[in-house]
């Protein structure tokens, strides 16, 4: 791609295909892919290792000056250490939208995605991407789809990895985390002004990828 730089925000909540998506987009562009929930897991992820509740408290705010948050080909690094899948359990998924409301988690991992996305061409996907972390991206998405059909994908993948759930418990996780990420008071999640609204019921992950290509390479 030899248009300068080119910044993607991809909002919404969990299930709609974001990272699916932009995994794909990335590839296709040749440009980074940022997941910023894994960076609220890694964190949650770490908390929960050492019993600490999701509430602003020293020893959270020990946790949080001493660790390390990153991304090397594709992984997610915590102090060093590849977490790519003991972050995707549901345990974490609760405990990442926890400590997600904390704003001074919020502060501290904004900063360090802002620092990730440097001055080059990104896309990152997360709740608060087009308001808060690149607020002057050129294009900004609200993917979402049906809480149904969200579980339904969330609990074929789950399935796949051999954990032990069903579909109800797994559509009513994501319709508790749906309320939380969206009624809390830091950075509540919600489609933006200049955000193009894409609901992915019923679409295919190619169709969803071409409509995003489509746009980007006009
Ligand atoms: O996207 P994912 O489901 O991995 O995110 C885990 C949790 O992290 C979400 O429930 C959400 O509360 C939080 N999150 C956030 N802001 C972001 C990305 C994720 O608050 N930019």
């Amino acid at each position: 791609m030899d248009r300068e730089k080119i910044r993607i925000a991809i909002d919404g909540p969990s299930g709609a295909g974001k990272s699916t998506i932009a995994k794909a987009v990335a590839k296709e562009l040749n440009i980074d892919y940022i997941d910023t929930g894994a960076m609220y897991r890694a964190l949650g992820y770490k908390l929960a290792g050492k019993g600490i509740p999701a509430i602003e408290s020293p020893e959270l705010l020990e946790v949080l000056d001493n660790t390390d948050i990153d991304f090397s080909e594709g992984n997610i690094i915590l102090d060093g250490v590849v977490v790519n899948d003991k972050i995707r359990t549901p345990e974490i998924s609760k405990m990442a939208s926890d400590v997600s409301a904390i704003p001074i988690v919020r502060k501290k991992l904004v900063a360090l995605q802002q620092k990730i996305a440097g001055n080059k061409s990104v896309i990152m996907d997360g709740r608060d991407i087009a308001e808060v972390v690149i607020p002057d991206a050129e294009y900004k998405y609200f993917m979402t789809a049906s809480a149904e059909e969200r579980a339904e994908r969330r609990y074929k993948e789950l399935i796949a990895k051999g954990e032990d759930v069903t579909f109800e418990k797994v559509l009513s996780d994501i319709e508790k985390r749906d309320y939380n990420d969206s009624h809390r008071a830091a950075s509540p999640l919600r489609q933006v002004e200049g955000a193009q609204l894409l609901d992915t019921t019923g679409m295919s992950i190619e169709e969803v990828v071409n409509h995003i290509l489509e746009e980007v390479r006009k």
